[in-house]
């Protein structure tokens, strides 16, 4: 359904939108809708209002709308070009007021540039960018990244580019070849991020950007084995089949037209098929063409693997034999992976067991459904070590020494928060980590500027904020919480019906309010009602999920290939992490847990810094440019908060100075007074001021007045009440 706009007329109508009486008058009577940069002026800030003027917006082809402190970014599904030219980048770089220039994301990007140069107090920056998958969160990361390779570029002049990569360009190569291995095409998004990343933008002194680095999130990495149906395995398996030469082609084993199960759907041709940019950026991040080619070999090894099948076996003491097709596959892949053939088929078939004091080795030989658990975790295992290797490699290209930089500016692009038919771990971690970014929201701007009112004894009417520690309580507190009766389970090891966990949730943590209702599933289930809506998560499969075990054998095969590659990612040295021995008492790190701590890590440095948020909004999910859905948008909008924030935003107090920078800036009016004498607080106490022309005092006011003419319609607006 495509929703028309019609231009915007004053005083109420059907959709109860309607502008503030200041700016009706100011815009004219007939103002259109979409000319209102800021949701802050639509009167009155309702789900509905903010709706339609995002929707006019939107139709007059103007993607970016001020919200407050928070910029809404809708995603255009068609190239706009002109708006990210380097041109317009230097254009808001200049601006003496870039907020004076149309919302942009490059406002944010200079905000942010400009507060990290502030000489009163440099302090750290963050960009959040949140949004469901497909809004467009990592263009928007990209874009930004871009643009500061133009503001903030290295000192490196263009002569000595031949022989020295430029750094910034560096860092930019890093998003071809982290999003051939880390995104894929899925029901949502043909480009979509299956990893959470943070990149810290690291500045010297002179603002230059001096270097970066990476911090990766829960990589998805059972794609590798297991692809939903209409969606596809990780980018760079297509790349690697479509563009590899004859000569790679008979090296990796991957004649033209050869079938792969772990490579569904290979028919559709993506703008992300390239293999070519993947491998010229891995050359520019240092990456060599040998180890390149490594690289593509093993993972054509592992599309060989994902063809391994098993027969189901009738006699439980004898291993499931392998398919008839199976055995060339063995055999290449064997070779590819530089493994012994018939260790590498036994792991797949037999699993060993320590037991008793002796800690005697015992053979049992696995049922079909186990052998293909275990060839899945094989390629899972290569994948994720694969993966982590790539960013280690990146970070030693793009990173630069430690006492090269003063300062940073962080970029977050996480997942959004998902609820599909079928939830289970890994969303739970999403939307745990997207509550845990939802609150420091919460904290940073509304309960921080409310608190503060109170504090100050300004007057202010309360606005009632969704806080939503109760649900993070609910997924992560102590000492009960769904994160430690999973985790509890994996710790006892015992064995748990998917009902009996349910039971267990539901039972110890029925005090919850965030705990939904569990009725009409017939799988055992449980519900929480996220701050962005109530979520079904199925307790089938999840305590496996969380303790992802790898069995130790499959890291014993890897540490014996003689593969260059594999012998770096699984060095004989390392006691397998993933091994547990029966005598030691370390608890073996769950999914959660591990991901809880990094969550953590990833919140104090939030913490450190001065946060600005960017919610990127799907009009549509079919991705069609000119298309605004009210109802999608409208569940994003209630999913985000935007209408409170809003709310605080449009009644709050839109300039805070403390007293000493307000004064430091504001003192020289007084010293320009001709009766007044420096005050107490005054810049340069010392310096005289009647012997100044006027000529100087104009010059010298210029500055100040710029600054109170832009701060004026801001100060008006806040002193209109709100609704
Ligand atoms: P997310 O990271 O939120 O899942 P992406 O950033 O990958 O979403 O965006 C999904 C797709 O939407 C992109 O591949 C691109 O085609 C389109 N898109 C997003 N933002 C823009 C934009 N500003 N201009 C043009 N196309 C965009
Ligand atoms: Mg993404």
């Amino acid at each position: 359904m495509l929703q028309q706009v019609n231009g915007h007329s004053s005083g109420p109508n059907a959709h109860g939108g309607e502008l503030r009486e200041d700016l009706q008058e100011f815009l004219g009577q007939d103002a259109p809708l979409h000319l209102l940069d800021d949701l802050t002026k639509v009167n009155p800030v309702t789900l509905e209002t903010v709706l339609r003027c995002l929707q006019a917006r939107y139709m007059a082809d103007t993607f970016y709308t001020n919200a407050g402190c928070t910029l809404v970014a809708l995603n255009p599904f068609k190239p706009v070009p002109q708006l990210y030219l380097p041109e317009l980048m230097k254009e808001y770089h200049a601006a003496p007021q870039p907020q004076k220039l149309k919302p942009h994301i490059f406002t944010v990007g200079e905000q942010t540039y400009r507060n990290v140069k502030s000489l009163i107090e440099p302090v750290n920056q963050s960009i959040v960018v949140s949004g469901e998958s497909g809004a467009g969160k990592t263009w928007t990361s990209r874009s930004l990244m871009k643009f500061y390779a133009v503001v903030a570029a290295s000192p490196t002049s263009w002569e000595s580019h031949k022989i020295a990569e430029r750094i910034e360009q560096r860092i930019l190569n890093s998003n071809p070849v982290m999003e051939a291995f880390g995104n894929a095409c899925t029901l949502r998004n043909n480009n979509s991020s299956r990893f959470g990343k943070f990149i810290q933008l690291q500045l010297n002194r002179a603002q230059q950007m001096t270097g970066a680095a990476v911090q990766t999130y829960l990589l998805e990495k059972t794609r590798v084995a297991c692809q939903a149906s209409s969606e596809r395995n990780f980018h760079i398996f297509y790349q690697i089949c479509k563009g590899a030469s004859v000569e790679e082609r008979l090296q990796w084993h991957l004649p033209e037209g050869a079938t792969f199960s772990w490579l569904p759907n290979p028919e559709r041709t993506l703008e992300e098929d390239c293999f070519e940019v993947t491998r010229e950026a891995m050359l520019h991040l240092g990456i060599d063409t040998p180890t390149q080619n490594n690289i593509f070999k093993v993972l054509a090894g592992l599309l060989h693997l994902g063809n391994v099948r098993f027969a189901d076996s009738s006699d439980e003491a004898q291993p499931c034999q392998l398919m008839d097709d199976a055995k060339c596959s063995v055999r290449t892949l064997a070779s590819l992976l530089c493994l012994p053939e018939d260790p590498l088929l036994e792991t797949l078939q037999i699993r060993t067991i320590r037991a008793g004091r002796q800690q005697q080795v015992f053979r049992k030989p696995c049922s079909q459904a186990e052998c293909d658990t275990r060839r899945d975790c094989l390629a899972k295992l290569v994948y994720a070590r694969l993966f982590d290797w790539l960013v280690s490699v990146i970070n030693s290209s793009i990173c630069a020494e430690p006492n090269s930089w003063t300062t940073f500016i962080g970029l977050l692009d996480v997942y959004g928060f998902e609820s599909f038919p079928d939830n289970s771990l890994e969303q739970l971690c999403i939307n745990y980590a997207n509550e845990k970014l939802q609150q420091h929201f919460v904290a940073h701007y509304l309960r921080a500027q409310q608190e503060e009112y109170t504090v100050e004894g300004l007057e202010w009417s309360f606005v009632n904020y969704q806080d939503n520690q109760t649900c993070l309580d609910l997924i992560e507190g102590s000492p009960i919480s769904i994160c430690s009766l999973i985790n509890e389970e994996c710790r006892l090891n015992r064995p748990s019906s998917a009902a009996q966990l349910q039971t267990r949730i539901e039972s110890a943590l029925a005090g919850s309010p965030c705990l939904g209702h569990n009725k009409l599933s017939r799988e055992p289930s449980f519900i929480v009602v996220h701050y962005a809506g109530p979520v079904r998560y199925y307790t089938a499969g999840l305590v496996e999920k969380n303790k992802d075990p790898i069995p130790p054998e499959l890291t014993r095969l890897l540490q014996q290939s003689q593969d260059p590659l594999l012998k770096v990612l699984f060095p004989t040295e390392e006691k397998s992490q993933e091994e547990p021995s029966s005598q030691s008492r370390t608890p073996v790190l769950t999914v959660v847990s591990k991901f809880k701590a990094s969550l953590e890590q990833l919140l104090q440095v939030l913490h450190g810094t001065t946060p600005h948020y960017i919610r990127c909004i799907k009009p549509n999910s079919q991705g069609q440019a000119q298309t605004f859905l009210l109802e999608e948008v409208l569940s994003q909008l209630e999913a985000c908060g935007l209408v409170e924030t809003i709310h605080i935003s449009a009644a709050g107090f839109p300039i805070r100075v403390s007293h000493q920078n307000f004064v430091e800036r504001y003192g020289l009016l007084r010293r320009l007074h001709p009766h007044t004498s420096p005050g107490p607080y005054s810049p340069f106490p010392d310096e005289g001021h009647s012997g100044w022309s006027p000529h100087a005092k104009e010059a010298m006011l210029q500055p100040l007045l710029q600054d109170i003419l832009h701060t004026l319609p801001a100060l008006t607006q806040a002193a209109t009440p709100g609704d």
